[in-house]
């Protein structure tokens, strides 16, 4: 595949390590591929089982059933030169559409230090190594993205992706701002074809409704017991925190190497208010929201909501009001760690969120695949 099929935008000017304390993905169980299994068959066959996805595939086996991978040790990979493609991508993501995509993880740690391996250079390799399985998904996604685009265009709700793009990006200041963010939301259910023309926030909104959303929108992926099942926050000390919730309670804990997992402290949902930006966190937030702008797997899981809503509501609204509520979600998310951790609302503080926060985002259902 011709390097200008795919586009490496997001990872301009990005460097990558892998820190030895961190071994953070491999907590996220890594898929092998029909001609790895060969490998592991011959030598591990005890490190394979069939996923309990719906494509059966073969995975490794995690520690405990829900801990690391089997083959972490001390935080390295025993297999190393013999790793699945799976986590040789890591943190790259190919994200399939009419298009192909690479974004980055920044839930990973080695993407925030600036040192390391070029970015661009390294996914280029990757890319290389994985032609075969790239052209062919993007052959299946082009088909699904057609008949997507010709869908909304029956329903008479597809707007023009640049220019929604476009107009988000000249008002991303605004966006760091709740008002204007309530008002979004707002606009977003009650007009037919919204866009952010002489949209300005009026200082009057509901904070209970906003606190509810952005509460809803963070608990949907921590809601489980399976530690298999919720995001993994790997925070400065390198230590794996998970937060699981019920309705009542958010139990937070941090997981050893060996699976075991030691709690750390509980808090009521309703303790956990959003706070205030502190000095340089709307910086951070708008950096990254413009990084979302730009993502095309932000794009294709607004197309999965309008088609999870039999095409309702037209392409600009599905795409400010998800727009919205990723950001409430990432602001929730900082106030949680803030109340745990005291990691505060300001640059720091943000950038702890969205480490917490990206692989929920890039795990968001969409129409497109990551291959
Ligand atoms: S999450 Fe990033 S830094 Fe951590 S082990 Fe994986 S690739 Fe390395
Ligand atoms: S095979 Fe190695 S790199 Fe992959 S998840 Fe297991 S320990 Fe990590």
């Amino acid at each position: 595949m011709s390097i200008p099929d795919i586009d490496y935008s997001e990872l301009q000017g990005r460097k990558v390590e892998c820190p030895e304390q961190c071994g953070m993905c491999c907590l996220c169980q890594p898929e092998v591929l029909p001609q790895e299994m060969p490998f592991f068959r011959q030598n591990h066959p005890d490190h394979v089982v069939r996923s309990k996805s719906q494509d059966r595939h073969f995975c490794l086996t995690m520690k405990k059933g829900h801990g690391s991978c089997g083959f972490l040790n001390g935080r390295r990979c025993d297999i190393y030169p013999n790793r699945p493609t799976y986590c040789r991508q890591f943190p790259y993501h190919f994200y399939i559409s009419d298009k192909i995509h690479v974004e980055l993880d920044l839930s990973c740690r080695g993407v925030w230090t600036g040192r390391g391996n070029d970015a661009v250079e390294e996914a280029r390799e990757l890319a290389e190594a994985s032609e075969k399985r790239l052209q062919d998904a993007l052959k299946q996604a082009t088909a699904v993205y057609r008949d997507f685009y010709s869908i909304c265009r029956d329903a008479g709700v597809m707007s023009d992706v640049s220019m929604i793009r476009m107009a988000l990006s000249m008002n991303i200041d605004k966006f760091t701002d709740l008002a204007y963010v309530a008002k979004i939301m707002e606009r977003s259910l009650e007009e037919p074809k919204m866009n952010l023309d002489n949209l300005m926030p009026d200082g009057k909104f509901d904070m209970s409704e906003m606190e509810d959303a952005a509460r809803d929108a963070a608990l949907g992926s921590m809601s489980s017991d399976d530690p298999m099942c919720v995001p993994v926050y790997c925070d400065r000390d390198w230590n794996w925190n998970m937060f699981m919730a019920t309705k009542d309670r958010i139990v937070w804990s941090v997981m050893d190497d060996n699976g075991d997992l030691h709690e750390k402290g509980t808090a009521a949902p309703e303790d956990i208010r959003l706070k205030p930006l502190e000095e340089g966190g709307a910086e951070v937030l708008k950096e990254y929201i413009g990084i979302l702008n730009g993502r095309e797997s932000f794009l294709g899981s607004v197309f999965y909501m309008m088609d999870q809503l039999d095409y309702e509501d037209d392409l600009a609204n599905a795409y400010y009001g998800s727009m919205c509520v990723a950001i409430l979600d990432l602001l929730w998310r900082a106030s949680m760690l803030d109340h745990f951790m005291g990691t505060g609302m300001g640059a720091e503080g943000i950038r702890e969120a969205i480490i917490f926060f990206d692989m929920d985002r890039l795990d968001a259902p969409t129409i497109g695949a990551f291959v």
